[in-house]
């Protein structure tokens, strides 16, 4: 069977975090009573006319800048005209031949290797309602989604990505962007952030496209991953057999990890595209995108390459810090607060992320502050506690919130700092254990020395320092 080699265009929707919608001035926000934001505007009643969110294109045009594209100066608004239930104007306004950004990129890094996937365009439209079918043959719509504006950034033709794996770190970089730069707030569960991959494979060594099908409904990184996977061998088993791909849109099974078929792809003429001639071309100013320009935030290569070089960090622990704005600022201020930037990433990174994740809460939610944990790692650094104790502490700070000072203070867990007390432990323990040291004066086992050690932190409830430990059993060895 000769070998293939999958071919990805990625198609992404963004939801954009404005306070208005993108044509009238009903609320943008998840949720909510089915069909108590909307308006005649967003209801599509006629003679309704829509008035243009400029915090939309504002949005638009920063992450035209942020993926490196070209701004069109003349963008401008088109009908694209479909019926469906959730649309009920009959037609979408979106930009067909003069979207915001063209001709950008990203980078992505997969297996060490960076890779420039190039984007073709960034533009605006304005998003559907949602419809429910229930079990029986009813279906609900709700409209308080119909008019929230959307961003659609399409990659490049020919394709870029060749696989599964640099579709997903495509995706992901991607939703990195659009967080830092504050236009989207990324939850891929809440639809803010969907995702159509176009599929096609062709055999290694040739260069002409085999016939696409694009997947619908992925609502995760995983899915995207997984629905890749599975048309890119569902397509190599169909040519081996000598049938042909047919193009057309395919939904994926979660629950079933396949994807089915849909819909055969309507062409682009069916949609009778024309200029909305109710909204005036936008005319982008020099002025208006240097504006734009100028608050731009940090962005993720850049902050990735600074967290690096500013705090001595592993370029593996920064690309996994980088990856959510809101664990990247809670790491550098607690770095900055507690002067050790690799244990404080690493305390994060570890027994922090396990807790948020077990407890299904977000690190900007964290029951843990950066102060509170800069001041745990301050503890472990000065000697006050050991770092098995730390393991404890964060446990409780996480489940009462309370300073890691006040809590070591009330249980009793500073390291024991007087010799006279270790001891006292280590005799007991020796005493206890006449077998043992024996085996050590007698046969000379060494090894059977941590077993002591491990008593004695054992009966210190972890509060002894084990170097000492060590050190005062080899004086009684000797002695
Ligand atoms: P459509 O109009 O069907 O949505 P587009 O031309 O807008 O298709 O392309 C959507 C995405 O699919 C783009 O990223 C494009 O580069 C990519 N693409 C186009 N042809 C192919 C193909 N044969 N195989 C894989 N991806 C493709
Ligand atoms: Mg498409
Ligand atoms: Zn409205």
């Amino acid at each position: 069977m000769p070998e293939y080699e999958p071919v990805v265009g990625m198609e992404c929707h963004a939801e954009l975090l404005t306070n208005s919608k993108m044509f009238c001035g009903c609320k943008n926000e998840f949720g909510g009573e089915p069909n108590t934001r909307c308006c005649p505007i967003c209801l599509g009643m006629p003679g309704a006319l829509p008035v243009m969110n400029r915090e939309a294109v504002n949005h638009v045009i920063r992450t035209a800048l942020a993926l490196n594209c070209e701004i069109t100066r003349d963008a401008k608004f088109d009908r694209k005209n479909y019926f469906y239930p959730d649309l009920p104007k009959g037609y979408q306004i979106s930009e067909y031949d003069k979207p915001i950004g063209v001709k950008g990129w990203l980078d992505i890094e997969v297996d060490g290797q960076v890779k420039r996937i190039h984007i073709r365009r960034v533009h605006l439209e304005e998003d559907t309602g949602k419809l429910f079918h229930v079990a029986g043959d009813e279906s609900f719509v709700d409209l308080n989604r119909s008019g929230v504006p959307l961003m659609e950034i399409v990659t490049e033709f020919p394709p870029d990505i060749h696989s599964a794996d640099e579709a997903r770190a495509y995706l992901m970089k991607l939703r990195t962007i659009l967080t830092f730069i504050g236009v989207c707030d990324g939850k891929m569960e809440e639809g803010s952030l969907r995702c159509e991959p176009n599929v096609s494979i062709r055999e290694i060594g040739t260069h002409i496209l085999g016939t696409k099908t694009e997947i619908k409904n992925l609502n995760s990184f995983r899915a995207v991953q997984k629905g890749i996977e599975f048309e890119v061998e569902r397509q190599a088993e169909l040519t081996e057999a000598g049938e042909k791909i047919v193009q057309e849109t395919r939904g994926w099974n979660d629950a079933k990890q396949i994807t089915f078929s849909q819909r055969s792809k309507e062409g682009e003429q069916e949609y009778r595209y024309f200029p909305e001639p109710d909204l005036l071309p936008l005319e982008i100013s020099d002025d208006w995108i240097e504006q734009i320009r100028l608050n731009m935030p940090e962005l993720p290569d850049s902050r990735k390459a600074r967290i690096i070089s500013e705090y001595g960090l592993s370029a593996y622990d920064a690309a996994y810090l980088i990856e959510e704005k809101e664990l990247v600022d809670f790491f550098e201020e607690t770095a900055k607060l507690s002067g050790d930037a690799k244990l404080s990433a690493n305390w994060i990174m570890s027994d922090l992320a396990r807790l948020l994740n077990t407890d299904n809460t977000p690190i900007q939610n964290s029951p843990i502050s950066p102060a509170h944990l800069a001041e745990m790692v301050k503890l472990i650094n000065d000697g006050t506690i050991s770092g098995k104790i730390a393991k404890t502490l964060i446990e409780e700070m996480f489940t009462t919130s309370i300073a890691p000072g006040l809590i070591v203070e009330d249980k009793g867990w500073k390291t024991i700092k007087d010799t006279g007390a270790i001891e006292a432990l280590v005799e007991k323990v020796m005493a206890d254990n006449p077998a043992i040291i024996s085996d050590i004066k007698e046969k000379g086992l060494m090894q059977k020395k941590g077993f002591l050690v491990g008593q004695v932190m054992k009966a210190s409830q972890g509060k002894a320092d084990p170097q000492d430990v060590n050190r005062i059993i080899d004086e009684k060895l000797i002695g």
